[in-house]
């Protein structure tokens, strides 16, 4: 079967350029950085190009990246040095914002045990913290304020500069941006953070690694001990491969913005159009302000797990937003703090592009989720009622 991919907010595929730069250090390139003979300085010299390269695909300078594991390992320990530089200065408060990732507000319900005081920010109808907000809640004994770039369900893009400015002096600002790295430009001294995650996978490169970004001046945590790597702020033999090909995948996205973006905007558009003629549906996110290749919708009277498999069994890999994890049947987070009810939070879908969909699969993911939904709610006993007018729809 023909698969159409539209869940690129969950993993991407890898690049060619990203599979070709990995090669080489999978093979002959197998040395460890930290050995003194040609093998393994090879090794320590691919690891600096490859650091360089990411820094100038954010705009930041050399010394200023720190590998990592990932988007969540590059969360925790943002979060992590901030409450602990700050609890060092007694300063005990941290802002965020109710929609951000699990690897954020997780890794805050590990310090609100340890005694700090997280105020999560509401959100608006669309998803978007203000800059105002963020202004309000500062206080003398804030330590840090973590908001996300962009979301990785709904899509919003938040006005990450803004934030920054009115952080700036008072307070560190972190920034998750790994949803928003490598699809939107973005550089490290525009918008003004102190710090900013991102994840290779999310950018065509492979799983497993990901940097974050630290301000000159300011010096991250070590929360994985051990050997002097990641000068001394995160042990383990760096992951060679992994780090060279993140840093082929990034350039080539970053590259690939100006072109990519108008296609994937016109696709967006069209899929967020032709799915709005679905009757009782709603788009979740900012109409406009939202990411070039990112759909969620909502639609009333179905389960979204039923309308997955049935997209599915016509080719269409697609999510429901929530990173719904195993046996959790809880309705996705992010939707209700933009204001969905339970039960029409439980019907969303989400589809995320990539260059490589097309026109056509548009018109197919279009013409098939029309089918599939009422197909589900001829059979939904909810939707007989509401139809009835035993219930009030909730999406007009
Ligand atoms: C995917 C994602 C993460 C986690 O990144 P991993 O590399 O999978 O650990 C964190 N934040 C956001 C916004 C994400 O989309």
């Amino acid at each position: 079967m023909n698969r159409i991919y539209v869940d690129n907010a969950a993993t991407t595929k890898m690049s060619k350029a990203a599979v070709a730069a990995m090669l080489p250090y999978l093979e002959e390139g197998y040395g460890n950085p930290s050995s003194l003979h040609t093998v393994g300085q090879q090794a320590a010299e691919a690891l600096f190009k490859a650091r360089q390269s990411i820094a100038e695909s954010i705009g930041a300078d050399v010394k200023e990246i720190y590998f990592t594991s990932g988007g969540s390992e590059a969360d925790n320990q943002a979060l992590i040095s901030a409450a602990e530089a700050s609890a060092r200065k007694g300063k005990k408060h941290i802002i965020s914002q109710k929609t951000e990732h699990h690897a954020i507000l997780h890794t805050l319900k590990k310090l609100e045990k340890q005694g700090f005081e997280v105020e999560l920010l509401d959100v608006d109808g669309d998803g978007n913290v203000t800059p105002e907000q963020v202004r309000d809640a500062i206080r003398e004994d804030t330590a840090l304020v973590t908001i996300m770039t962009a979301n990785n369900e709904i899509g919003t893009i938040m006005p990450i500069k803004e934030i920054a400015a009115v952080c700036k002096g008072k307070v560190l600002f972190h920034t998750d941006a790994v949803q928003a790295v490598g699809h939107i430009p973005l550089d490290v001294h525009d918008i003004g953070c102190d710090m900013l995650s991102l994840s290779a996978h999310k950018f065509h490169g492979p799983k497993g690694v990901g940097a974050l970004y630290v301000r000159k001046g300011l010096m991250p945590s070590c929360i994985i001990e051990g050997g002097a790597q990641e000068r001394g702020r995160r042990a383990g033999t760096e992951n060679i491969a992994g780090i060279v090909s993140m840093a082929a995948a990034l350039k080539e996205a970053v590259e690939k913005i100006p072109e990519n973006t108008p296609k994937l905007t016109a696709m967006r558009d069209r899929l967020i159009e032709g799915l709005s003629g679905i009757p009782h549906s709603i788009l979740n996110g900012s109409k406009n302000n939202r990411l070039p290749a990112s759909v969620n919708m909502c639609f009333e009277g179905i389960e979204g797990e039923s309308l997955l498999l049935l997209l599915d069994a016509k080719g269409i890999c697609a999510s429901s937003g929530s990173a719904c994890t195993s046996g959790s049947l809880d309705p996705s987070h992010v939707l209700l703090a933009i204001g969905r009810p339970h039960e029409v939070a439980h019907g969303s879908l989400r589809l995320s592009l990539s260059e490589e969909n097309t026109p056509e699969d548009v018109e197919f993911i279009i013409k098939s989720t029309k089918e599939v939904v009422e197909y589900l709610r001829n059979m939904s006993p909810i939707w007989q009622d509401l139809q009835e007018g035993k219930r009030k729809y909730v999406i007009q």
